[in-house]
């Protein structure tokens, strides 16, 4: 494992603790790697409205866009929950968008994380 990867998941450990959660209470936190190697990081927004709630994941990639960085080698997504924190459909095309394919890190602890291909976890993308 690089270096860089033990701190992008240890972003994303931190990240969790910006969750504004307080209808579900899970608090997710998401730490994005760009190719240039700056670390953007993100936490989910839950809203009244449920269906606007945004995920961490995009979260921290909509930060790394918006100050124009935007190409992905590898994203870290820690959860409160009990399992892995598998990215949702909508996250992983979205992350699609900024990368050709990139590294995936499900984390539960520093030491205990699954890593992944994004191609793995979407293995048929949407394209124009
Ligand atoms: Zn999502």
């Amino acid at each position: 494992m690089k270096i860089a990867y033990g701190k992008l998941i240890k972003e994303s450990l931190k990240a969790r603790s910006s969750s504004y959660s307080p209808y579900s209470k899970f608090k997710v936190g998401a730490a994005v790697l760009t190719s240039g190697g700056r670390i953007f990081t993100g936490a989910n927004i839950e809203c009244a409205s449920y269906s606007i709630t945004i995920c961490a994941e995009r979260v921290a990639a909509a930060k790394a866009v918006s100050e124009k960085h935007r190409k992905f080698s590898a994203i870290a997504i820690s959860s409160s929950g009990r399992e892995f924190a598998y990215p949702c459909g909508a996250c992983l095309q979205f992350l699609y968008e900024f990368c050709d394919d990139m590294t995936v890190f499900l984390v539960k602890s520093e030491k205990i994380f699954e890593e992944y291909k994004l191609s793995q976890l979407l293995p048929k993308q949407f394209h124009l």
